[in-house]
């Protein structure tokens, strides 16, 4: 049998227990078993690799618990604006939106924007417009707000205000998938609010290509989560497939060594650099680092078998 593989996260951080009730944490984790499931049902029905990725990065963007779609951070003026992005490794095709206001599911427009293939990026208005014109889903505003994103937003601008520093947790968040199909191609999709209380017009790493998310055929498909600047400044993904193909490294050493060695060396001059990421290689090898206490995560082995993760905890899942 051909080889299928599939990882995804949900955002990394601090992610303290007391932060999210019990049921709000089993929530988060079926809500990524649902996310699993939807990526995996494409490759088991012979979908491609850029089907599985986009289809489990809706199931999150969807959820109200990951800062990407429904649940995205709130800006400094309190708005709402969504980056994101999709890549073919097969191709090396890719579809990138960022700082847009109204598309219900990002990602969707990264996909759409990438099967056009007039533009690879398009940006704030211009990318609200294509998605609409694509006949994807456009919401107000108040579609992508909750509590917990209110609550997060005064509370980083009462850290401000004080001069003191909020937690990972309150600040950042992405989702993002990687998958290997049937026919040995790779791709990575990721989608982001950004950070709460971010500059507007901000834009992250998670829609520039090579960046937050990049995928190459025979090498690895990367989708990243952490401070933005410091994987636009690393070239994350690329680094990855790089240390991959020149160093003739495996998928774990390669993304381990970016993730604590390259971005931990700008921890010592910046202050820490909160990183972490999903990595699969051509043979179905899943790495998923991360520096921080804790990301949402979740896999499927080849044999399909699924598993999900926020801390040290791992938890099997039926798909
Ligand atoms: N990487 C995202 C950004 O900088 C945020 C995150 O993953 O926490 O926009």
């Amino acid at each position: 049998m051909t080889t299928i593989a599939l990882a995804i996260h949900g955002g990394c951080g601090v992610l303290p227990l007391d932060s999210m009730s019990a049921e709000d944490w089993a929530e988060a984790r079926q809500d990524l078993a649902r996310a699993l499931a939807a990526g995996w049902a494409e490759l088991t029905e012979g979908g491609s690799a850029v089907a599985a990725v986009e289809a489990a990065v809706v199931v999150m963007e969807d959820s109200p618990h990951f800062n990407a779609g429904h649940g995205a951070a709130l800006n400094e003026d309190g708005f709402h604006e969504l980056d994101a992005s999709i890549m073919d490794g097969a191709t090396l095709e890719a579809g990138a939106v960022s700082a847009a206001r109204g598309i219900r599911n990002p990602v969707r427009a990264a996909r759409a924007l990438m099967d056009d293939g007039r533009a690879v990026f398009l940006t704030g208005g211009a990318a609200d417009d294509f998605a609409a014109g694509a006949g994807l889903e456009v919401m107000p505003q108040d579609y992508f707000t909750t509590q917990k994103r209110v609550e997060a937003l005064a509370a980083m601008k009462a850290h401000a205000a004080a001069g003191t520093e909020a937690t990972e947790n309150e600040k950042h968040g992405t989702v993002g998938a990687v998958a290997l199909d049937g026919a040995g191609h790779l791709a990575a999709a990721t989608s982001t609010g950004g950070y709460t209380n971010k500059p507007a017009g901000r834009v992250g790493d998670s829609p520039v290509i090579g960046a937050g998310t990049y995928a190459r055929d025979g090498v690895c498909a990367v989708s990243g989560t952490g401070k933005g600047e410091f994987f636009i400044r690393h070239v994350v993904g690329h680094e990855i497939a790089a240390r991959i193909a020149y160093l003739k490294e495996d998928v774990r050493t390669a993304a381990e060594h970016v993730v604590h060695v390259d971005l931990s060396a700008s921890s010592q001059t910046t202050g820490i650099v909160g990183a972490g990421l999903v990595a699969l290689d051509a043979s179905g090898q899943v790495s998923a680092p991360f520096n921080t206490a804790g990301m949402f995560r979740g896999w499927v082995t080849p044999e399909g078998r699924a598993f999900v993760a926020t801390h040290e905890d791992i938890h099997e899942v039926q798909l």
